[in-house]
């Protein structure tokens, strides 16, 4: 008889994961076990996509060069692939560009508009064609396109020419928007950004929509709907007055000279762009759009909104032929797409059998305010009927991440049953938030095993808090479970369930603190401590548990992962708080490697040297394959690293053929010329230095003569000369005196600064060493003081240092 499944025991079996284990596991744990997927960490694939889509900003679709990356890796000629979100049509074209067959939908009607148009746009010069058309129709007594950008009329600052402006930049005030700049190019000034005039006022004020031109907008949109109206009518205030009357002008023309146009769903495409980046959501015209009015927006002439759009979608490739419906794709084994509009149940209903190697998509976030918008603009260019299928998506339970994550669950489990065994599931998108990875890691879990996780932030300095996130792009690799295997595995409740997650999160966050042997922000303790959980059955736990008791499996996960990091705080995990950062760290055990960037360096430096000559996107690549998974460094970090070897230009890396014995000797002897400047003896040693400052001491005699004046030597400095930045060499406990100095090379500031930076620990074991900086620059300028003074040397010591500061404000009174 075999022994009762014991919880415990399988989790920590689970726990160490590893086959020499699973001999100890019998019978039906040992087929839990077999379907636990390794992790096999893989490269993160930086983002090459600078292609125009539409809705871009709003769904983030997954870039052409990650969803080819993907589709060879996992499918093979005549596989179907499926993109249950659409947001655009990318991963269509990478699919068919491969031979292969995909479908492609999306529940919001707009987006799967947008994605199929997007497809099947005819070549630039016909988009051109229409746009032209469109303009050149009567608007009173000019054209439309003269109409239009006559709106944003202005006079140039400088030369008082006149101008139609960009885009003007609007100041929030309480409910009023204050017009501020304006953003223009003037033929004889050039680009230009300038504060608004009085005339400037009055001219967005005469820009208001006059006569019919509302009415009829708002007829179009909302008369005889009182459920709606409200929600419009707040919509329509994301709109400057000058905007508004625009478009819907535009609008008009088109109902009224197009209706029947072969043209029109391209014009349609157009309006779609301009009615999107001509809101008031925009900070700048790069920025990502808000939920709400921002402070300070943009409003872009709607005529160039139009014109940008022409261009952007006239560059892409040519238009896709798509089938007619799903049956089409599955019935064949040539390559085929169709792009339609639907959710999970559509591939249920109609695709059952598909047998599809690769689900691949970027999902939408949850984002109440591009629902309602969405709503607003299918009415605005198809009418009422057509925005029926989006009003589920406007109520107030829709705007929670348990229903997000419920709905995401759902359509990932449908997706479950188009794929043959061990087919991957693919997410990827560009920024993500915690609870979004969350509910998709959760969402996944009952169908699919977690096989890979990359994440990167995004760059520049983010201030981060104890729980605070970080913004960055996620790509997730999942592969299908056997789901008999799966539902006979025991599962845990209760508390044991609780104690389960909180001990296993730990285990991960402390897995991803060892292994980048750094301090992190909190997002790799969370991304580490939510791997860890994906490799056991526990979230499946999660999700049946809640679901049998109506709780909420999101909240409550991450409620225990975050109690499990806390309980860490006893024993194994620290914090160090710097300035604007709150940094987890493992608790002081000996660092089984050096930190990460101490290791992408490593390696960048050795791809430099053996390249010489190297084009940006292929180092990025080169050494990201080095740094898989969590391990995935940041953009700025390997580009500090790749600096600090080699010169840069916009498209490639070209190695600095630096010698060290030049560079050694160029130190020893400015060194040694600033010494002797001081008065001190500069002599070569041997190890721990290279040179020493020795001082000589006279020790006078006693006045009655029995003891004579004595003269001793006094080491006063130490130095050595590196032209590689080493923090690992410099940790070592060394005798307190005489004072180490580490003359250090210019190239290899940038990276020491920035080692300094990931992990503030350094600074305190470099002080307790007895080590402090001193750059060649440094010295250099203290030699050519002629009268430079002993306490100007101390000043010139560190990486930044205090004499630097100095020497600056001198500069601003000279
Ligand atoms: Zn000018």
């Amino acid at each position: 008889m075999s022994k009762p499944f014991a919880p415990q025991s399988l989790l920590s079996v689970i726990a160490q994961r590893g086959a020499p284990h699973a001999r100890n596991v019998r019978g039906r744990e040992r087929r839990v076990y077999a379907i636990l997927a390794r992790v096999t960490a893989q490269p993160f694939i930086p983002p090459r996509d600078a292609q125009f889509y539409l809705l871009r900003a709003h769904r983030q679709p997954l870039p052409a060069n990650i969803a080819a990356r993907f589709i060879e890796q996992f499918t093979q000629p005549g596989d179907l692939i499926i993109d249950p979100f659409a947001a655009s049509d990318a991963v269509v074209r990478a699919a068919l560009e491969r031979g292969r067959r995909i479908l492609a939908a999306e529940v919001n009607p707009l987006v799967a508009w947008a994605t199929r148009v997007q497809a099947t746009m005819p070549a630039a010069r016909e988009i051109n064609a229409a746009l032209k058309r469109w303009g050149e129709t009567r608007k009173d007594n000019e054209t439309l396109r003269e109409y239009v950008e006559k709106l944003y009329a202005t006079l140039c600052a400088q030369c008082g020419a006149s101008v139609n402006a960009d885009a003007f930049v609007y100041v929030r005030d309480g409910a009023k928007n204050l017009l501020a700049e304006k953003i223009y190019t003037c033929a004889q000034c050039g680009a230009r950004r300038d504060a608004v005039s009085a005339g400037d006022r009055l001219r967005a004020d005469n820009a208001a929509p006059r006569g019919l031109t509302l009415p009829l907008l708002t007829q179009r949109l909302y008369a005889d709907d009182p459920a709606h109206t409200p929600r419009l009518k707040r919509l329509l205030e994301f709109y400057t007055p000058r905007n508004l009357n625009a478009l819907a002008v535009l609008t008009q023309k088109l109902e009224t000279d197009f209706r029947q146009d072969a043209a029109r769903q391209i014009l349609d495409a157009l309006l779609l762009q301009a009615l999107d980046v001509g809101a008031a959501l925009y900070a700048t015209m790069d920025a990502l759009p808000a939920r709400a009015i921002p402070p300070t927006f943009v409003e872009v002439n709607i005529w160039r909104a139009l014109e940008s759009a022409a261009r952007g979608l006239g560059e892409r490739a040519p238009a896709l032929r798509l089938a007619p419906d799903l049956a089409t794709v599955l019935g064949t084994n040539a390559p085929a797409a169709w792009i339609g509009q639907g959710g999970a149940r559509l591939f249920a209903e109609n695709a059952a059998d598909a047998q599809a190697a690769l689900v691949l998509a970027s999902p939408a976030r949850l984002d109440p305010t591009f629902w309602e918008l969405s709503f607003l603009w299918t009415r605005w260019l198809f009418g009422k009927n057509a925005a029926t299928p989006l009003e589920p998506l406007l109520e107030a339970e829709r705007q929670r991440w348990s229903w997000y994550g419920g709905a995401l669950a759902k359509a990932l489990d449908e997706t479950a049953r188009l794929v043959r065994d061990e087919a991957r599931l693919v997410v990827a998108f560009p920024s993500g938030s915690h609870a979004m990875i969350e509910a998709l890691v959760l969402a996944a879990a009952s169908s699919y095993a977690l096989q890979d996780f990359a994440f990167r932030p995004d760059d520049g300095l983010q201030t981060v808090t104890e729980f605070g996130a970080l913004r960055g792009a996620y790509q997730v690799v999942w592969q299908r479970r056997a789901t008999d295997a799966i539902d006979e595995a025991p599962s845990l409740t209760g508390e044991a369930l609780r104690a389960a997650l909180r001990a296993q999160a730990l285990r991960g966050a402390l897995k991803i603190l060892r292994a980048r042997a750094e301090p992190l922000a909190y997002s790799w303790a969370h991304h580490g401590a939510l791997t860890e959980l994906a490799r056991t059955l526990l979230l499946r736990d999660v999700l049946r548990q809640t679901y049998r008791q109506g709780n909420n499996a999101f909240q409550f996960l991450h409620h225990e992962m975050d109690a499990g990091l806390k309980q860490g705080y006893a024993a194994e995990l620290d914090h160090w708080q710097a300035k604007t950062r709150v940094l987890w760290l493992a608790r002081a055990t000996e660092p089984s490697q050096p930190a990460l960037c101490a290791r992408v360096e490593r390696v960048v430096r050795a791809s430099l040297g053996a390249q010489k000559q190297i084009g940006r996107d292929a180092l990025e690549s080169m050494t990201l394959q080095e740094f898989p998974g969590l391990l995935t460094p940041e953009r700025e970090l390997i580009e500090i690293c790749a600096r600090a070897a080699a010169d840069e230009n916009a498209l490639e890396w070209n190695w600095r053929a630096e010698s060290e014995d030049a560079f050694r000797a160029h130190a020893r002897a400015l060194t040694a010329q600033v010494g002797m400047r001081l008065g001190y003896q500069a002599i070569e040693v041997a190890a721990p230095f290279d040179m020493v400052w020795r001082v000589e001491k006279i020790i006078p005699g006693s006045t009655n003569g029995t003891m004579p004046e004595e003269r001793v030597y006094e080491d006063a400095y130490g130095f050595i000369f590196r032209a590689r930045f080493d923090l690992d060499e410099w940790s070592a406990p060394r005798a307190a005196t005489p004072r180490g100095l580490i003359v250090l090379a210019e190239s290899q500031v940038e990276f020491a600064q920035h080692c300094l930076w990931r992990d503030p620990r350094w600074q305190r074991q470099l002080e307790r060493a007895g080590w402090e900086f001193l750059r060649v620059r440094w010295l250099e300028l203290l030699l050519q003081q002629s009268d430079a003074t002993r306490p100007e040397f101390h000043l010139a010591w560190g990486l930044q240092p205090a004499w630097a500061e100095r020497q600056e404000q001198l500069e601003l009174f000279e």
